[in-house]
């Protein structure tokens, strides 16, 4: 069973308060905007008064439209008002950037689906299931477990992050397959069309961004017996868009390929995306945590400070051991 009860005093601590924050983590992805959006609309309907508070930024095209929900910092008559908090799709503290720290001395309720982390909040107030391929399909089991009917705008909001984290029903295994689909199957009864929502997550780009990732997968190196492909961005890239995830999509097909890797450099830091191979044995949220990162079993990240040659060369020999 994978959507497991949730504790009581999660539920009790909904029910009693008024006032409740909800907070994702920065630079979010689908999971996390549409696991808050999905949340807002169960808790508003349960009369609370709701606020969404995400540092941002909204890069990416599926979830820029959204921005004007959010909050990117915490009003203070707020912050007096001792707010519940729920923070989602967060495996750390540190997840959601400078958002959380004037909620310090809050209630926190943590849902989240990452299988390493620290946890930051008392246990009866986690739910973390790992075997939950999206966060939102948890916000969709605090709806049922709330007794809050669906409704078609947040049956979208679910599926939406569902599909962000399996890359459109790929990465589901059996293991947790039929629970999953049924879930999804619902939501579907609600009137969300997959075909709809495939186009609109995925069409609109240009096709220099296209050229773009075809120039990042041209320089894709080749270590360990090309048990590992990387490749990686810098400014001078000019580069519009987010191709990590259309990367990660080509290279994980290449025979062979245990782990992919893609550094992007920031202003301050490289930006490292994992990824490893379904039945490669590798667990590279494993890896993520021993460099200060996280993620899950196939897909994971870290941020790591220095110049970006030194990461990459570091991360590699790093891997070593693991390959
Ligand atoms: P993505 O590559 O799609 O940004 O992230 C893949 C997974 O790894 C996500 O679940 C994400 O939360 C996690 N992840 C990515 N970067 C970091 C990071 O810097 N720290 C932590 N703790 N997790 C990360
Ligand atoms: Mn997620």
């Amino acid at each position: 069973m994978v959507y497991t009860p949730f504790p009581m005093d999660i539920l009790t601590a909904i029910r009693s308060a008024e006032d409740i924050v909800v907070i994702g983590h920065s630079n979010p992805d689908g999971d996390c905007v549409f696991s808050q959006l999905a949340l807002s609309r169960v808790l508003t309907s349960l009369g609370k008064h709701v606020t969404l508070l995400n540092e941002g930024p909204f890069a990416r095209d599926e979830i820029a439209r959204f921005e004007n929900m959010f909050l990117t910092e915490a009003p203070s008559s707020l912050v007096e008002r001792n707010p519940l908090v729920i923070v989602v799709d967060c495996s750390t503290i540190d997840r959601p950037g400078k958002v959380i720290a004037p909620f310090a001395s809050c209630r926190m309720i943590v849902l989240d689906h990452h299988s390493s982390g620290e946890p930051f909040t008392d246990s009866s107030l986690m739910y973390i299931q790992p075997l939950s391929v999206s966060t939102t399909l948890i916000v969709d089991a605090l709806r049922e477990a709330l007794g809050v009917p669906l409704d078609q705008t947040t049956a979208s909001y679910i599926y939406k992050g569902f599909v962000t984290d399996t890359g459109f029903f790929h990465f589901i295994s059996d293991k947790v397959g039929g629970e999953t689909l049924r879930r999804v199957s619902h939501l579907v009864d609600h009137g969300v069309s997959p075909y709809c929502v495939y186009d609109e997550m995925h069409d609109g780009k240009s096709l220099s961004y296209f050229k773009g990732v075809a120039g990042l997968v041209d320089r894709v190196q080749s270590r360990y017996d090309g048990a590992l492909l990387y490749t990686w961005q810098t400014d001078d890239d000019g580069f519009e868009g987010k191709p990590a995830d259309d990367i990660y999509a080509q290279l994980l097909q290449v025979e062979g390929v245990r782990v992919v890797l893609f550094f992007k450099q920031k202003e301050d830091e490289i930006d490292i995306g994992m990824r490893s191979k379904n039945g490669s044995g590798i667990d590279i949220g494993a890896f993520a945590s021993s460099h200060g990162g996280g993620g899950h079993r196939y897909a994971a990240g870290a941020k790591v400070k220095g110049e970006l040659d030194d990461v990459i060369r570091n991360t590699i020999e790093d891997l070593r051991s693991v390959l």
